[in-house]
Order: structure tokens, then C-alpha cells, then sequence
């Protein structure tokens, strides 16, 4: 038998595939992570990303995910935030008004996306025991044989594995080849609204230094009732604000184009940027006069239209050999900002579970290993079987129960806010 660890492979190397991949290493198993686009820290590769969103907020949530693999990690990741300590709620005249998350002090965290996926990948990369692929893209599963079969710009390739993760997205094809193997109860729902992203720039202070244009401690929110507008911080002074409006009125501005987000090539007539300039003029006249009626016009016709896909499903693994986490097994609306926070959270309590049921990839060498000799054992097969099962069982209701708040608070943050009895309860909360 040979004394080779076991071999998971993740596929996915978005946050959750790669703090999968750190927190599998650190349990001592071999890990590979396959991800089927370019390196983004590659240059070409963060041209092609220049219209994808670039901030999220993270909370306590996702901060103890990455704490529970490395503290070290969490607190280099938390140098970069800016912390966001409530709402900034803009209403039709550009008044502002604040409302503080918590009394205490708690706060959620504005993180450049792209600088926490890069910084994943560079830890992964950084450990002896992952091998890190990318332009592998998952296309066919076969989990009862432990085989996967990648697409590579050179061919297929096929991959053997103990133990498989699917953290490969909303839509993703780990969790499409489990179908064929369990009865997996499954349910997609795109809601009625899009969202656009649109950049504000920052200001130059007197010293001719950037600036932000307005307090970066907020989660600034301009609630209109059936749309919102939002705006987070970066680092470098700018906000990036999110539109999200129901489908039917953005067609009343924008032609509609293919759902396969693009960008478009051509510009807006004169009469169409009149539209967009005045429709902002009535709802959001500040957040206008902050963006400037050019980079607004230029972001709204040329940055994507994207949907917004809600998936649950149960169970979330196959006997000991495969598991979904993050948005493969639960994408829900940004409303709450716990996506990935949830995500993150997925891989802590997996490693918990996995650690209560005694999984240990020590302990033998598997098929993986590409060796003739067959595992004498199925003490470990047992124990992994249990542990994900446990996590299906323990962990359906809470996810449930999230992307249900995420889906309610869109209704918070578009109208609520504004409602009086809204505004009397949290007065009274805060006291
Ligand atoms: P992803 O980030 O989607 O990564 C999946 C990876 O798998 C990708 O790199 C992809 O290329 C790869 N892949 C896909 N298919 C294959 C294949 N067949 N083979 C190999 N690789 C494959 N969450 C928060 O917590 N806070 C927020 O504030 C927040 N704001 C959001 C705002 C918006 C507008 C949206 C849309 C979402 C927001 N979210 C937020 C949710 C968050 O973006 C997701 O939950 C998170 O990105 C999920 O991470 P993931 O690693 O599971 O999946």
C-alpha cells in the first residue's frame, strides 16, 4: 500500500474552489484545482474581466471561513477592505441619511473581487501539495468510476480522483453530471431584474490627490421602490454602482441584446442618451452629477445586462465522492451580500465535519494514485460518506433560509428603507 494521501480534485477556481483547495491541503490531502478560463492574474486575462463587477461586501461570515484555514490569511485580506459601518440612504432630492448596521461597531467590508480571487490563487499556487490548471474546463463526470474529463485548449484529458469538489458556479456542470448519478431535487429561478454596473470616479483633493466623492464608510443605497441603485468603495476612490431594475423598464432605455452578456459595439443615438441622461435626472439627480453624464452613457450602453439566477438543490454530494459548494449549490441574489460570504462558510463547516468524522486522506493511498494495487480498506470511503451526508443533512436548512433573507432584502433595500414605520423600528432598535 502506498503511503501516498488521497487525491481531491477541485474544479472551480473561483473564491470557494480555491479556499477549498487550501483548506483540503491543510486536512492532508493532494489536492488539484482545474478552472476552466485563463489565469486572471494573467495581463490578458484582466482585460477580458475590465467589465465584470469588482467589489463585494464581506462579512463576518466569510471572514471566519478564511480565518478557520489560516487567521494569517483573513488578516492579510482585511488590510485591503474598506469597512462599510451602514447605509447611506439617498432619496429623490439627493438628501442623505445614514443608517448604522449596529450600534456596536459591526460592519461589513467592501473587497476588490478581483484582488481576493488573485490573492486565493496565489496562496493555492504558493502550496507544494496543489497543482493548479488552468484552461481545463469540466465537461463530462463520471463519479461512480472516479473519473473526470477536462476540455483543454490541447484536447481532452482525463483525471482521477478520490474525492471531487464542484465549486464551479451558478451554473455549473459538476452539479449537472451528479444528476445523472442521484436523485437531486433541483430548482432555478431567475428573477425579473437585471443589473448594470457603472463606475464612479474619484475626485482630486486639493493636493491634487485622489479623492472619494462621497463617504466611503457607507453602502450607499438610492432605493426607488420597484429599482435601486447602489454604490461600494475601492480603494482607489472610486464607487462602483450597480443599477438593478426589472428587465421590462431597462428595455424602456436600452435595446435589449443577447442574454449572453456582451458588450456592444455601437453607440447611442442622440435621442437614446437623452433618455438615459433623463431618466437618471429624475431618480438618481446626485449620483448623476457624481458619475457625469459621459461615463454614465458610455457604462449603460457597453457594460453587460446580467441576470440574476437563483439555484437550490438537495442533496448536495454523491455517496464519498463528490460535494457542491458555493454558488454551484446555492447562487442566490446579491441582496443580502452573503453569496460568497455563504460560500466561504460552505468550505469552514465541511472541514469541521469532515474532522468529526474522522476523515483522515493519510491513511492510505487511493485508485487515484494511479496505482495497480487497490485500497485494502473502506474505513475512509465510509467515513467521507458520512461526513458528506452529514453536511447535506445539517446544512440545506440554513442555506434555504439565507438566500431567502438575500431574495427579502431586496425588498428592504429598494422600498422598506423609506417606509416610516421602516425607519421608527430601527430608531427604536438603535436606541
Ligand atoms: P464563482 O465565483 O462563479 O467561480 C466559479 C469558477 O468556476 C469560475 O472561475 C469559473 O470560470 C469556473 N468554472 C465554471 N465552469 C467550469 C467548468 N466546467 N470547469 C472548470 N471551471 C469552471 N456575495 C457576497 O458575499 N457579497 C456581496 O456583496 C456580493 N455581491 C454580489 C453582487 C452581484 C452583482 C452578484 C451577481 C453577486 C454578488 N455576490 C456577493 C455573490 C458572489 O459573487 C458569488 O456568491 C461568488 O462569486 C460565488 O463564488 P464561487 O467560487 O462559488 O463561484
Amino acid at each position: 500500500m502506498s503511503n501516498l494521501p488521497r487525491k481531491a480534485v477541485v474544479v472551480g477556481g473561483g473564491p470557494v474552489g480555491c479556499l477549498a483547495a487550501l483548506s483540503l491541503v491543510k486536512m492532508g490531502w493532494r489536492v488539484e484545482l482545474y478552472e476552466g478560463r485563463a489565469d486572471p492574474r494573467l495581463p490578458a486575462s484582466k482585460a477580458a474581466q475590465a467589465q465584470r463587477s469588482i467589489n463585494l461586501a464581506m462579512s463576518s461570515r466569510g471572514i471566519a471561513a478564511l480565518a478557520s484555514v489560516d487567521p494569517a490569511l483573513a488578516d492579510r485580506f482585511m488590510d485591503t477592505v474598506i469597512p462599510m459601518r451602514g447605509r447611506m440612504i439617498h432619496d429623490a432630492k439627493g438628501r442623505q441619511s445614514s443608517q448604522l448596521y449596529d450600534t456596536s461597531g459591526q460592519c461589513i467590508n467592501s473587497i476588490d473581487r478581483a484582488l481576493l480571487n488573485e490573492g486565493l490563487l496565489n496562496e493555492v499556487a504558493a502550496c507544494p501539495d496543489v497543482t493548479l490548471r488552468f484552461q481545463h474546463k469540466l465537461s463530462t463526470a463520471d463519479y461512480d468510476r472516479r473519473e473526470l474529463v477536462f476540455q483543454t485548449p490541447s484536447g481532452t484529458e482525463l483525471v482521477a480522483f478520490d474525492f471531487c469538489i464542484g465549486a464551479d458556479g451558478s451554473y455549473s456542470n459538476v452539479r449537472r453530471q451528479m444528476m445523472r448519478f442521484v436523485r437531486m431535487n433541483f430548482e432555478q429561478e431567475y428573477i425579473p431584474h437585471e443589473y448594470v454596473e457603472l463606475r464612479m470616479s474619484a475626485a482630486v483633493d486639493s493636493g491634487g490627490a485622489p479623492a472619494f466623492k462621497m463617504d466611503p464608510n457607507h453602502l450607499h443605497i438610492w432605493p426607488r421602490h420597484s429599482f435601486m441603485l447602489i454604490a461600494l468603495p475601492n480603494k482607489d476612490k472610486t464607487f462602483t454602482c450597480t443599477l438593478f431594475a426589472p428587465t421590462t423598464e431597462l428595455d424602456k432605455l436600452l435595446p435589449p441584446f443577447s442574454f449572453a452578456a456582451r458588450p456592444r459595439e455601437d453607440a447611442p443615438n442622440p435621442e437614446q442618451t437623452s433618455k438615459i441622461v433623463q431618466w437618471f435626472r429624475v431618480h438618481f439627480p446626485d449620483a448623476l452629477d457624481l458619475i457625469g453624464e459621459s461615463v454614465l452613457v458610455r457604462d449603460f450602453w457597453h457594460n453587460p445586462r446580467s441576470a440574476l439566477v437563483c439555484v437550490k438543490g438537495t442533496p448536495y454530494h454523491y455517496r464519498d465522492r463528490v460535494i457542491l459548494l458555493g454558488d454551484s449549490a446555492h447562487a442566490m441574489t446579491p441582496f443580502f451580500g452573503q453569496g460568497l460570504n455563504c460560500g466561504l462558510e460552505d468550505v469552514r463547516i465541511l472541514a469541521n465535519i469532515m474532522a468529526t468524522c474522522g476523515v483522515d486522506p493519510r491513511t492510505r493511498g487511493g485508485e487515484a494514485a494511479g496505482l495497480a494495487e487497490k485500497p485494502t480498506t473502506i474505513d475512509e470511503d465510509a467515513a467521507l460518506a458520512t461526513a458528506l451526508r452529514t453536511y447535506t443533512e445539517t446544512r440545506h436548512d440554513d442555506l434555504l433560509a439565507i438566500s431567502e433573507m438575500a431574495f427579502d432584502n431586496y425588498m428592504q433595500m429598494r422600498h422598506s428603507v423609506t417606509r416610516p414605520t421602516y425607519l421608527l423600528r430601527k430608531a427604536v432598535e438603535d436606541v
